[in-house]
């Protein structure tokens, strides 16, 4: 962990900013690689993790796990956090003012460990990169630019593990995920090339485009 992540953690476990640190054991800022290419979001810890203080650990995340193997990646390779990062009592729905208390926390670990791509797990974190009108249903296995970066929608392993018919369609979005990465890089690399031709003071015409601007781009379809 990079000083400055060890900072947002720490400020993260310590965090009273919304009434969900309330009756929980711990915050779960997050954790991986420093340098990952890919930075997954949850949605909020659940009763595995408010007790062990880290993403992922229960039956989902082993769930996560799996589907990891699938695009052949490991959590080594990647960073997982999530929306809120503490849970939501009886695993109910984060509210719209405690994800945006948590927001600036989430913001914090995008600009220290400089992702290529999100990877959004469910829908809640999937509003906050493709806007608020997105259906899960509709954006899954999609890619579309957010900010300088690039998002893809995934469904949440909970959603497949309580509901089969998601299954399949989680095995597609991860099975579509090497491919939105590979685009992902290409962008990156694309936008440093523009940065490098570009004479010192000049715009590049490169976008900074949130989820909720009204003209953001198009999402692509990778299949
Ligand atoms: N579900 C989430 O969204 N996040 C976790 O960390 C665990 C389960």
């Amino acid at each position: 962990m990079s000083q400055t992540l060890t900072l947002i953690a720490d400020e993260v476990r310590s965090c009273t900013k919304c009434r969900l640190h309330q009756g929980t054991r711990n915050g779960v800022p997050g954790e991986g690689n420093p340098n990952a290419e890919i930075l997954f979001v949850g949605e909020g810890p659940g009763f595995h993790e408010d007790a062990q203080g880290r993403p992922f650990v229960g039956p989902a995340g082993k769930l996560l796990d799996e589907m990891l193997t699938r695009a052949g990646l490991t959590r080594e390779d990647v960073f997982i956090a999530n929306i809120v990062k503490h849970r939501p009592p009886g695993n109910r729905d984060p509210m719209p003012d405690e994800i945006e208390a948590c927001w600036g926390y989430l913001e914090r670990q995008i600009a220290e460990i400089k992702p290529v791509l999100v990877v959004t797990l469910g829908r809640h974190s999937m509003g906050q990169f493709f806007g608020p009108d997105a259906r899960i249903t509709r954006v899954h296995a999609t890619l579309r630019p957010w900010r300088d970066i690039m998002a893809y929608a995934c469904f949440h392993p909970a959603a497949a593990l309580h509901q089969p018919k998601y299954r399949e369609m989680l095995e597609e979005d991860f099975d579509g995920l090497p491919k939105a990465l590979e685009v992902a890089r290409k962008r990156a690399a694309d936008r440093v090339n523009q940065a490098e031709a570009a004479p010192a003071g000049v715009a590049t015409g490169a976008s900074n485009t949130d989820a909720d601007d009204g003209d953001a781009p198009s999402q692509l379809t990778l299949f």
